[in-house]
Order: C-alpha cells, then sequence, then structure tokens
C-alpha cells in the first residue's frame, strides 16, 4: 500500500493501523500451513472503526484492485481462512465485551474468547455445545464464520444450529441486522432501496429459482462447512427466510460480523463413558452402529500414534489434567500402560460418551452397550464422571502438543478434516491412511468424530523438505477423490479456506459453484471480503505460501 494511502488509512479509522514487521509477520500465520504477508493489520476499537474501515475500501478498491479486508479474531483457523496479502482486520483486541446473557441466549462479539464466554454460560448452567477441539485459544467470530463443531456435534448439531441473530457490516459500510424473517418482514427487507434491500431481493430470487437444485447439493453427511449454506437459508413450509446462515461458515467473505446471539443449552448432570480399545478395525461398523442406537452425547476416536504421543509427553498432559501431579496422573495411566504391555497398542481408541440426567439411565446404556459388543470380545474401561478426564485430554490436546512439540517436524493441515457417512469409515479410513503411506516423509496421527465420520488427519512433515511439498497436493488430489467417491465432504469443521476452496467445484459441480459465484457477488460486487476463499480458489497461490520454516 502506498504511503499516501497509508495516511488516509490512519486518518480515517478509528482503531490501531500496524505495519511494523513483527506484527507484520504474527498476522502472516494462523494454524494452517500457509504463510501470507499482509500489507497493514488493524484492530478497530469499535462499530465505527469497522463501518469506515468498508468504506475506505470500497472507494479506493478501484484504483488499488489489490486492496481488500480480512477478518481474524483468535486465528487458529486451519484452513488459512484468516490469511490475506492486503488488510487484515483484528476483532480480538476491542471487540471482546463480556456477553450478556438472557433467556437461554448470549449475545457476544467476534472477539470473546469461547474460554472466557463460557465461564460466563456456565453460571447460568447452560452452555454453547458445537464449542471446538480449540476452546481454550479460539473465538466466537471465527466459531461463527468457520461453523465450527466439535465433540458434542453428534447430538447437539453444529455451529449453524446456534446462530439466532447477527449483527453485520456489508459491503457498502453500512450495518444491519441478520435474523429469521417471515413472510411480510422478508417482504418489508425486499422493498428497501438501499444495498441492503437489493441484496435481500437478489438473493431470494437466486434462492427460489434454483430451489430444488440447492436442497439437492446439501452434502449427505451430518456435518459440513464446505461452501455456501444456501439451502438453510429458505424454509419453504415455515415461510422463514434467514440470512444469518450464509454468514455461518462462511469465513469472512460476505462482510464482517460484529455481534451475535447464540442460544444455549442446559449442562446435564451426569455422564458415562465407555472406552473401547480396537484393535482389529473389522470390527469397527459393529461398534459404530451398535454405539449410535444408544444416542450417546459423543462418539470420538484417536489413533495408537496419538496415543503414543501421549506417552511420549506424559509431564505436559499431566500439567492439562490440573493439580494430580505427575506420579498420580501416571498410576491412573497404569491399566492402559499394562494393556498396552500385555495386549500390544490398540489400532484405534474409541471414547463412547453417554450424559444425562439420570445417572441409572446412563448405566444402563453402557450395560446394553456391553452386551451387544460382547461377542467381539473388547478390551473396554468405564469412566464414571470426572474418571473420563484424562482421556478427553489426550483427545482434545493432541494436535496443540504436536504444533508445540516435535523438533524439525511441523503440523501439515491439508487433508484434515473430511467427513463420510459413519458407515463407510472402515473402508474409506485405511484407503486414506495407504494413499498417504505411498508417500516418503509423512508420519501422521489420526484422531476424530467418528460418530459423525469426521476424521482429522494431521501428517507430521519436514516441510523445508521439496519431495514433502509436491506430495502434499497430490495427497490431497487422491483423497478428495476417494471422499468424493463415498458422497462425503472435504470438511466437516475447519472450512474451505486456502487449502479447500479449490476443491470445492468437485464436491458441489459447475451449477452450485455458479450459485456460490453469484452469492458472493451479490453480497461482494467488488470483492473486497476475503478474496479467494469460498470463491475465486486459486491452488497455485495456496502451494506458493506454504511456509518456509516455523
Ligand atoms: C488445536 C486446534 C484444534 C481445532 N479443533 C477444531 C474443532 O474441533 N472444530 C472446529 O470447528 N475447528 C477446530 N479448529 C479450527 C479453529 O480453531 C476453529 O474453527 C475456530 O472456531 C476458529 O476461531 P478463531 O477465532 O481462531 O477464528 P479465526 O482463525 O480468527 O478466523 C476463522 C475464519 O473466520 C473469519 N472471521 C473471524 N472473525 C470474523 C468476523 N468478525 N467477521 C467475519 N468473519 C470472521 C476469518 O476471516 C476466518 O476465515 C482447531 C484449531 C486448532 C489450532
Amino acid at each position: 500500500m502506498d504511503d499516501k494511502l497509508l495516511e488516509e488509512l490512519k486518518k480515517n479509522i478509528k482503531g490501531d493501523v500496524l505495519t511494523d514487521n513483527q506484527t507484520l509477520t504474527f498476522y502472516s500465520h494462523d494454524a494452517s500451513l500457509f504463510e501470507v504477508k499482509p500489507k497493514v493489520v488493524v484492530f478497530p476499537k469499535d462499530e465505527e472503526g469497522v463501518t469506515a474501515l468498508v468504506k475506505f475500501v470500497s472507494k479506493n478498491k478501484k484504483n488499488n484492485p489489490d486492496l481488500s479486508l480480512t477478518a481474524r479474531s483468535a486465528g487458529t483457523d486451519m484452513s488459512g481462512g484468516c490469511l490475506n496479502d492486503s488488510i487484515i482486520v483484528v476483532f480480538d483486541k476491542y471487540f471482546n465485551q463480556t456477553p450478556k446473557i438472557y433467556d437461554n441466549i448470549a449475545t457476544t462479539q467476534p472477539g470473546v474468547y469461547y474460554k472466557d464466554f463460557e465461564k460466563e454460560t456456565l453460571q447460568h448452567n447452560l452452555i454453547f455445545p458445537s464449542y471446538p477441539a480449540s476452546r481454550e485459544i479460539c473465538a466466537m467470530g471465527g466459531i461463527i464464520s468457520n461453523n465450527a463443531g466439535g465433540e458434542k456435534s453428534l447430538h447437539y448439531g453444529k455451529t449453524e444450529r446456534y446462530v439466532k441473530r447477527i449483527k453485520v457490516v456489508l459491503a457498502d459500510g453500512n450495518i444491519c441486522e441478520l435474523k429469521p424473517l417471515v413472510k411480510a418482514e422478508l417482504e418489508k427487507k425486499m422493498g428497501l432501496t438501499s444495498f441492503e434491500g437489493e441484496i435481500y431481493r437478489k438473493m431470494y430470487k437466486l434462492i427460489i429459482d434454483n430451489y430444488s437444485k440447492i436442497l439437492s447439493a446439501k452434502p449427505d453427511v451430518s456435518k459440513n462447512s464446505a461452501g455456501y449454506f444456501l439451502w438453510n437459508v429458505y424454509d419453504k413450509e415455515k415461510e422463514t427466510f434467514d440470512l444469518t446462515q450464509l454468514f455461518v461458515g462462511s469465513q469472512g467473505t460476505l462482510g464482517f460480523i460484529l455481534e451475535a446471539d447464540i442460544a444455549l443449552v442446559p449442562i446435564r448432570k451426569h455422564r458415562e463413558m465407555m472406552i473401547i480399545f480396537l484393535h482389529d478395525l473389522a470390527h469397527l461398523n459393529t461398534i459404530i452402529r451398535e454405539a449410535l442406537i444408544l444416542g450417546p452425547e459423543s462418539f470420538e476416536a484417536y489413533d495408537d500414534n496419538t496415543l503414543k504421543l501421549a506417552l511420549r509427553f506424559f509431564p505436559e498432559f499431566a500439567k492439562l489434567l490440573g493439580s494430580k501431579g505427575i506420579i498420580q496422573t501416571g498410576v491412573s495411566f497404569l491399566p492402559e500402560f499394562l494393556m498396552v504391555v500385555f495386549g500390544g497398542m490398540p489400532k484405534l481408541i474409541l471414547q463412547v460418551d453417554f450424559t444425562g440426567d439420570n445417572l441409572d439411565a446412563l448405566t444402563q446404556k453402557i450395560k446394553k452397550l456391553k452386551e451387544k459388543l460382547k461377542p467381539l470380545h473388547p478390551k473396554i474401561r468405564i469412566a464414571i464422571e470426572n474418571q473420563g478426564k484424562k482421556y478427553w485430554a489426550i483427545r482434545r490436546e493432541s494436535f496443540n502438543l504436536l504444533r508445540q512439540k516435535i523438533r524439525n517436524k511441523h503440523t501439515a493441515p491439508f487433508i484434515d478434516d473430511f467427513v463420510v457417512k459413519p458407515e463407510y469409515l472402515s473402508i474409506v479410513l485405511p484407503q486414506v491412511t495407504n494413499i498417504i503411506k505411498k508417500h516418503k516423509g509423512f508420519i501422521f496421527t489420526i484422531a476424530g468424530h467418528v460418530g459423525d465420520g469426521n476424521f482429522h488427519i494431521i501428517p507430521l512433515v519436514d516441510i523445508a523438505n521439496s519431495k514433502v511439498r509436491k506430495s502434499i497436493p497430490i495427497i490431497a488430489k487422491q483423497v478428495y477423490d476417494l471422499i468424493h467417491e463415498y458422497h462425503g465432504s472435504t470438511t466437516g469443521e475447519h472450512n474451505d479456506g486456502l487449502i479447500r476452496t479449490p476443491y470445492l467445484k468437485q464436491m458441489y459441480g459447475e451449477k452450485m459453484i455458479s450459485l456460490f459465484e453469484q452469492t458472493k457477488k451479490i453480497f461482494d460486487p467488488d470483492n473486497i471480503f476475503n478474496p479467494r476463499k469460498k470463491v475465486g480458489g486459486d491452488l497455485a497461490f495456496a502451494l506458493s505460501h506454504i511456509r518456509e520454516n516455523w
């Protein structure tokens, strides 16, 4: 950005405008494998600061086609969603007021960290059940914009189900509120002469004209963050029209979120978990079928490499488990150590977690599952209430530890979030791992939400090795071809970003891609919000921005 424009930006914007090298380097990274250096990083102080910023870019875009705005809340995106080469707009510094809770709804700003959000909701015995595994490090703006999901999504669904109203800044720099509208309200909006009115008119027409195509394009899996969720906008039976559903999961490509109303659910009193140490993958389908019938709140899994990691970094895991101390934690893991020593390393560790307010009902479910699985002779443990904490620590923290701990190797998320129907897992999972094993230099861990058929495979690589860099698009293509063959989604939670937007055409086909492009054009005619994400994907740009070092 030239000096004159930068001066104008600084003069017009209420907020911090930084261009020093340290800041630019920090905001060149998120939790993905990419590095994209911004020109400027802005921390708007309030809503006026954000609207002025959007107006500034709209006004100057014609003479400066490279100008754009990319939102960032906590920057834990794994797809490169919050990285770009123009202006990064950071929300966690000033948009972080304590959420207000009223009637099972929390009103939050985008920069509020989930851990702080939850502190407030817990005081009301309520929780937002779609929190991601990155719950300690991410914020609400990214949760909404990625349509984040997590360990409880099997029972409660994903973020899309909980966003009830959002306040956004549109491409014309004006603020508007989005919520589900009934017919009369929609007609009123469509009658507006403003940019907002134009959006309603055009989006209504787009959806009505292509309604059956849109409904049939909805991925037939229980979790999806790929594309724009056009199928969620218009409910023909209830006659409601809800544009919040387009912003959810849109990775800041349609506008900026300033505030959101998020629905909460009561916390369940009790939990009882069965941990299954699976040695034979051939049993996976039966276990999935029998467990899902009983309606667990979550059904998670991790592999032998993840377990080895937990053993290798045992002191760190002990720390995560709180005040118990290493020796006591060691003692609590003793049965698992002995099981591995005498029975061998299991291929997968499965956690079937039942929760509810009636303890007896939970015990009955565990008993029933034990009975059903008896013919398979599985090795199991039962964890009541807090006894399950140690297993959850391994499941939740393994990726974070990998990111921080392995010297000379780096986590390279690029096939990190596919989804297929759970009944296909026993076929798809070994095929995916076989694809990776054919390439030298890739070791990997597998963890995921087995009940949803959503798996996170995170390779650990020496990213400076040119062979490794060349293998990344080859593996990605083969894996996504396979996922396509099984009618899955390329991403259940982590979203498209730089890494997966180029694969959307394969997943949705030409016609839906054209509807996504038209949607983007309606909201963002000059392409000022987060270019190259969701539409206009550019694999060559992504590959040329893989980090050289960490
Ligand atoms: C260890 C680890 C575990 C993870 N586990 C999960 C998981 O279980 N489930 C899951 O869903 N994800 C997971 N993630 C990915 C990520 O943490 C989540 O998706 C999280 O919700 C992103 O939040 P954030 O605040 O960090 O978002 P950011 O990284 O800041 O942004 C994410 C996207 O949202 C957009 N955005 C941010 N703020 C706004 C705004 N105000 N207006 C418009 N757009 C905005 C950004 O442009 C970007 O495209 C994990 C990441 C890590 C590092």
